[in-house]
């Protein structure tokens, strides 16, 4: 592979440092470009309590940088930030990446991209990755009088670890996958813990299972045992898991949602095991994992509040029974602004087109990696990949492998500027829309997997379709130049 091409990263999280790393490794000149002082992006924002990976540790790795240490089944959020930090060093990537700079714009000048940060400096590179995120813009509800509590109120992603919580009266917002967390790790600490829960979540158990040292010595010295536990978790994950969604009404979607009515039984009180009881098909949202959800919610100190709120107040949250539930700390479990992605960036590709412009509907990307009119830009972990189905760590590496083809094939051929055609683009949009509506995550609920249309967004086809895809990248579909 010729090693004149520059590349610009646009985020060090999990996939930028994953590009990084094999842009270093395969001797290509890069900078990453990070806003904040430090890697590890959602991890790094994310430092809530009770914060952990709720998928299994092992998958949860880069495939080249196993990890025999992890302390647990699904380990701690620290311990998740502290291994891309560990990463990140041990890979010699950290000169490379400028950081507290965000990028501002991003402009195609044939043959390659200007790219400005808000401090005004400026970089050339000829291919972009951009790997900012998903879930990094915090959403606040749409309620009235959001902003009026006169104490301290945060979201989860953005943790204030000043205000004290210790025997205080706490209002949480949110029963997702970090709203369930903070409810497991707030009950046993606060006086009072009301849990805001608009819509009732699907809960699978997943043991907190700490690995032995005896087990931690055993992966250190036994390089095969690490790969195959990790491969086998993987392979339970894509085909079990990325199968079920598919089809709800496969024998796997069954299980999953006979395994979630199971767990729902630990719920002595029959009022409040109804109020915990979705009316929708399991999978449906994406499906919160815990070990505590449950025991926590039947402790004296949480309240499970499912009257609708109709205002935050100066002293707490009121609900369609009239009631204000008095309040010291307020804490917004509410998610993200999923249509986001690189933007507020300004991206401006081939004639001026503006991302904005074209994603002023929603964002989509042939094959999730790529846009028409955007040269040599190419996304990891973007609008219609594989989110919640398969491994996202696997997605990315497979999605940074398929642009390294495509700049293969591109620069074997004499050429220096790959982008998807519009009918390309098109086609395989059309055949995602119409596979959408057919998983799981179409049966009836409201989710942020679902698009301004209601249809899910992400990634509808098999595991295998998406290897095979991001293994062999369809040359006719690109405009090579
Ligand atoms: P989320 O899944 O979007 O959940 C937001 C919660 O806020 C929902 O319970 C929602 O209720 C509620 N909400 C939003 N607006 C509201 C309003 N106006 N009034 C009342 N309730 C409102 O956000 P999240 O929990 O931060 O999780 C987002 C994603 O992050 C997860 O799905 C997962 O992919 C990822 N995550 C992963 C981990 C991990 O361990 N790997 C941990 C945390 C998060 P409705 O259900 O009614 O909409």
């Amino acid at each position: 592979m010729a090693t004149q091409a520059r590349f610009g990263v646009i985020g060090a999280g999990m996939s930028g440092i994953l590009a990084a790393i094999k842009l270093q490794e395969a001797g290509f000149d890069y900078v990453v470009f990070e806003k904040a002082d430090d890697v590890g992006g959602t991890w790094r924002e994310n430092t809530y309590p009770g914060i952990a990976c709720d998928v299994p540790s092992h998958i949860y790795s880069y495939s080249f940088a196993l990890n025999p240490d992890w302390s647990y089944l699904c380990s701690p959020g620290q311990e998740v930030q502290a291994y891309f930090q560990s990463i990140s060093e041990r890979y010699g990537i950290l000169d490379n990446v400028r950081f507290g700079d965000a990028v501002a714009r991003c402009t195609w000048n044939e043959p390659g991209w200007e790219v400005e940060t808000a401090s005004g400096h400026t970089e050339q590179v000829d291919w972009i990755i951009a790997a900012t995120g998903i879930l990094h813009h915090p959403k606040l509800p749409d309620i009235p009088g959001v902003g009026s509590f006169a104490g301290p109120a945060f979201h989860s992603a953005r943790w204030d670890h000043d205000v004290e919580l210790d025997g205080k009266r706490i209002g949480l917002i949110g029963t997702g996958s970090s709203g369930v967390q903070i409810t497991g790790a707030l009950a046993p600490r606060v006086e009072k813990l009301s849990v805001f829960q608009r819509t009732a979540q699907w809960v699978v158990p997943m043991a907190q299972e700490a690995y032995s040292d005896e087990e931690k010595q055993a992966f250190r010295t036994d390089a095969d045992l690490l790969q195959d536990l990790h491969d086998k978790m993987s392979t339970g994950f894509n085909d079990g898991f990325g199968t079920a969604i598919l089809d709800a009404n496969s024998g796997i979607a069954d299980d999953f949602e006979a395994t979630c009515r199971a767990e729902l039984q630990r719920i002595d009180d029959e009022d409040l095991r109804a109020r915990l009881t979705p009316d929708y098909r399991a999978g449906c949202k994406r499906l919160v994992v815990s070990h505590n959800f449950y025991d926590a919610v039947q402790s004296n100190s949480v309240d499970i509040v499912t009257d609708d709120i109709t205002a935050v107040e100066a002293t707490g949250v009121r609900t369609a029974d009239g009631k204000l539930h008095e309040l010291d700390v307020l804490v917004y479990a509410t998610g993200f602004h999923v249509d986001r992605f690189m933007r507020p960036m300004r991206i401006e590709g081939r004639d001026g087109v503006l991302l904005d412009d074209v994603w002023s509907e929603r964002p989509t990307a042939y094959l999730a990696v790529a846009v028409p009119q955007f040269p040599n830009f190419f996304m990891l972990n973007g609008p219609n990949s594989p989110v919640g189905n398969f491994s996202l760590i696997q997605t990315a590496e497979m999605q940074f492998a398929y642009t390294m083809a495509l700049l293969d094939h591109a620069v074997g051929e004499g050429f220096t500027t790959a982008e998807p055609t519009e009918a390309a683009a098109a086609a395989f949009d059309d055949e995602r829309v119409a596979a959408a509506t057919e998983t799981v995550w179409a049966t009836g609920c409201r989710s942020w997997y679902l698009d301004d249309r209601g249809i899910p967004f992400a990634w509808p086809f098999t595991f295998s379709r998406f290897r095979s895809e991001m293994e062999q990248p369809r040359l006719a579909d690109y405009h090579f130049a």
